[in-house]
């Protein structure tokens, strides 16, 4: 697609995702979308929170993630907001769709989770954050999941069956401890979604304790299958309230909680598998 037929494309998924998402607080004329290369996205986006959101503080981190993939990128301000869309990727039509449908959601979510305040001022959007490290991480997988469950669900791209996602769900929650320190937070998010978004969702949480997605029979296996079952019913349960967006402080602290159980046993868990800490440090010492 040339970036004339990508606008073009863009206008049409917003003024769609007006007309099907309830009580939008924002009009078409409130979204900027804007297009960049990788090598100019960091500079793009600096420029769009210049103009929308002068508050925001960017770090070299997401710098360095805007130049390496990011396909999009929200900038939420009080009143207009912005898309920044990367035109590395050659897109068909559901891909891009995908995309802005997400990053609308991201802005749809943050001006309407809570009544009067940005959730997304108050906790920050999964940046280091000086505060509560369960507010901010339960934060950011929520702010993904959703942002990912509306895409999906408006874009028609994943229409599956559990058991043609399982491997790949296993293989989000697989942690390799040798790997070094990684930020698992998008990888756990989108375990939840794909098991959540499947044709079959509501048998698969019915039997969530048969699954065995997460393998292994020893103590530190079944604790982190239980901490992601855990997880997943608690995000089942707000996708069926009739307004999911709406959260509050102890849904998110409770999300975050069990994510970092979660974290910490699946670290132990890896551990395990690669031999115990003995193990693990000659494998890491071997790297060097
Ligand atoms: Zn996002």
């Amino acid at each position: 697609m040339t970036v004339n037929e990508m606008k073009d494309y863009a206008a049409k998924t917003l003024a769609y995702f007006i007309k099907s998402m309830p009580d939008v607080p924002f009009t078409e004329s409130d979204i900027i979308f804007d297009f960049a290369p990788p090598p100019r996205m960091a500079t793009r986006y600096k420029a769009l929170c210049e103009q929308y959101r002068p508050r925001e503080i960017i770090i070299k981190e997401h710098e360095e993630q805007l130049a390496n993939g990011t396909s999009g990128q929200a900038v939420i301000g009080e009143s207009k907001s912005a898309v920044l869309v990367c035109t590395k990727q050659k897109y068909f039509k559901a891909n891009l769709r995908y995309v802005i449908l997400h990053e609308l959601t991201h802005i749809y979510c943050a001006k309407a989770e809570i009544d009067d305040k940005h959730f997304i001022d108050i906790y920050g959007s999964g940046k280091p954050y000086n505060g509560d490290e369960a507010l901010c991480d339960g934060y950011y997988i929520w702010s993904e999941f959703i942002a990912d469950y509306y895409a999906d669900k408006y874009s028609n791209i994943g229409q599956f069956t559990f058991e043609s996602v399982r491997d790949e769900i296993s293989q989000c929650l697989y942690k390799d401890i040798t790997a070094g320190i990684k930020d698992n937070r998008r990888d756990f998010e989108w375990a939840c979604l794909s098991l959540l978004t499947v044709f079959d969702a509501e048998s698969i949480i019915n039997r969530l304790n048969e699954l065995d997605i997460i393998p292994g029979n020893s103590t530190y296996a079944q604790d982190a299958r239980r901490l992601f079952n855990e997880c997943v019913r608690l995000l089942y349960k707000q996708i069926q309230i009739e307004k999911p967006w709406k959260i509050n402080e102890k849904f998110i602290l409770e999300l975050g909680e069990i994510y970092l159980a979660f974290e910490t046993v699946n670290t132990l868990l890896s551990c395990e598998q690669m031999g115990g800490a003995e193990q693990v440090m000659k494998i890491l010492m071997n790297k060097k």
